[in-house]
């Protein structure tokens, strides 16, 4: 299938970047190009700005009920479009197809919880201290949002600000990633198709810093929500106080995976290897730091270093491979380090380590064993197909070592006892905690972290209180 190119999306149309000028978009698993993405200049963003702002008056004033009915055409209208759009994802990103086909499957499961949940933005009735008095607590849209997301999920990372913007009754503008362009414009297309009214959404791409920099500190936006590394997290976090915007970050993660002497080891592998080399490792919930318990290390990372080698690598549109390219160069030459780095720190690498072939961007699945806690892989988050094993001997330098670093995002724990499951749960400074199983990232629950990997939620009821201002109104019958 042919990859679009892709346009900005302002006030309900299509339409090329005033200056004309565009981005070239990148195949991961060849390296050629294969189309280009508007660039957009301060023009085009006062004119998603102006759209933003009379679309949020109209959308505001839509009832939950009318909006609701959009959302859940929109998300219907994914489904049918399944197919096209998680081949767009396989060629702007690298996925395996069938990766793809569950990412746009869930965004559509995530859109209809939204939707369903924006009947639920209830206000409060509040006894007065005066009969005559009727103290109402209201909940309404917060107004225009700026969301940014990044390509790791070119679909689904848009699809969790927007529901929760859409729901709430707020207008949104999004700066999708440059690099992943076609997979958001078919989400956008989707909800156009349903009927959403202009300005309501626009689609923008450009230079991140240039876009980020315009539209937090203009009047018009009034929420922030952000999805990438922490280091920008901070940046945009500090604009956005500068100019008291509210904010949600959704920053990386360095998840510990801790494994008990009592776990079920054969459960633990096939976790491990399921979630690790998901999406090429790309994923903020990822695995990263499997500390394991000395007794059951050797089973462990046996399992693990097998399930790496038998992992088909290739061209995610290819039938049968299990995991692609990573999605761009800069993963390439981050893997490149972080394993030279551990090995002069005196790692040993049990599988993979090296890249595959000269075209693309393809890494061998890894495993590195017996890592120092001082290489860099166990201190910045690693975003590609790379497992770290450290052994520890207690339990108390398990959590030590998972809550030594500043993030807090995912944590996963194996253990069969209630005293180990309640400690970690107790103990583990993480945003999202799973014991003896995969990740569950269900659209009904927070998600999100601590600590440096942000604040906010972008699931659950939560997810709609950032969207909403709560005030308060009192009317005395006089
Ligand atoms: P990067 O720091 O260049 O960019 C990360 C994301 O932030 C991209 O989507 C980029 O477009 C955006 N961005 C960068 N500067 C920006 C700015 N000034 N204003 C607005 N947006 C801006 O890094 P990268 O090479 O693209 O990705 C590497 C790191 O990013 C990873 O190691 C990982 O930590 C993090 N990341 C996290 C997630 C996530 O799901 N939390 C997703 C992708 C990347």
């Amino acid at each position: 299938m042919d990859y679009p190119d892709t346009q900005l999306f302002i006030n309900g149309k299509w339409q090329d970047a005033a200056e004309g000028r565009t981005l070239p978009v990148v195949d991961p698993s060849t390296g050629r190009e294969i189309g280009i993405v508007a660039c957009a200049g301060i023009a085009d963003l006062d004119r998603a700005l102006a759209a933003a702002q009379t679309g949020f008056e109209v959308w505001r004033d839509t009832p939950a009920f009318e909006r609701s009915k959009v959302m859940r055409s929109a998300a219907g209208l994914l489904r049918e479009r399944q197919e096209a759009i998680a081949s767009v994802i396989t060629q702007e990103q690298g996925k395996p197809l069938a990766e793809a086909k569950v990412e746009v499957t869930l965004a559509a499961g995530i859109i209809e919880w939204f939707a369903e949940e924006g009947f639920r933005a209830y206000g409060r009735v509040v006894p007065s201290r005066d009969i005559r008095a009727q103290q109402l607590v209201v909940k309404d849209p917060v107004g225009p949002v700026a969301a940014f997301t990044p390509w790791n999920f070119p679909v689904n990372q848009v699809v969790r600000k927007l529901s929760a913007a859409l729901t709430t009754g707020c207008s949104i503008i999004i700066k999708a990633p440059e690099e992943t362009p076609a997979g958001p414009a078919a989400l956008i297309q989707a909800f156009v198709d349903a009927g959403i009214p202009d300005g309501v959404i626009g689609l923008v791409f450009g230079i991140p810093a240039e876009i980020s920099s315009y539209l937090i500190p203009h009047p018009v936006i009034k929420k922030v929500s952000f999805t990438g590394a922490t280091s920008v997290g901070k940046q945009l976090a500090a604009l956005a106080g500068k100019h008291m915007k509210r904010t949600t970050m959704e920053l990386g993660g360095h998840a510990p995976f801790i494994i008990a002497e009592d776990a079920n080891v054969e459960l633990a592998v096939r976790i491990a290897g399921n979630s690790k080399f998901r999406n090429c490792g790309q994923v903020c919930i990822s695995p990263t730091r499997f500390l394991v318990h000395e007794s059951v290390s050797q089973e462990f990372t046996a399992g693990l270093v097998k399930h790496a080698r038998e992992l088909k690598v290739g061209n995610g549109a290819v039938e049968g491979v299990q995991m692609g390219p990573l999605a761009n160069v800069r993963r390439l030459e981050a893997m490149t380090e972080l394993t030279r780095d551990a090995v002069r720190h005196g790692a040993t690498v049990a599988a993979g380590g090296v890249r595959i072939g000269e075209q693309g961007n393809f890494w061998a699945p890894t495993v590195l064993t017996d890592v120092p806690l001082q290489s860099k892989v166990f201190n910045e988050e690693p975003f590609g197909p790379m497992a770290v094993v450290h052994r520890y001997k207690t339990m108390e330098e398990a959590i030590k070592e998972a809550n030594r670093l500043e993030y807090g995002l995912a944590g996963y724990a194996f253990t069969r006892s209630l005293r180990n499951a309640h400690l970690l749960s107790m103990r583990l400074e993480v945003g999202m905690l799973w014991v003896n199983q995969t990740s569950a990232p269900w659209p009904e629950l927070p998600f999100g972290g601590v600590k440096d990997s942000g604040y906010g939620t972008e699931g659950g009821p939560e997810a709609l209180d950032a969207y909403l201002n709560t005030r308060t109104v009192s009317i005395m019958n006089v």
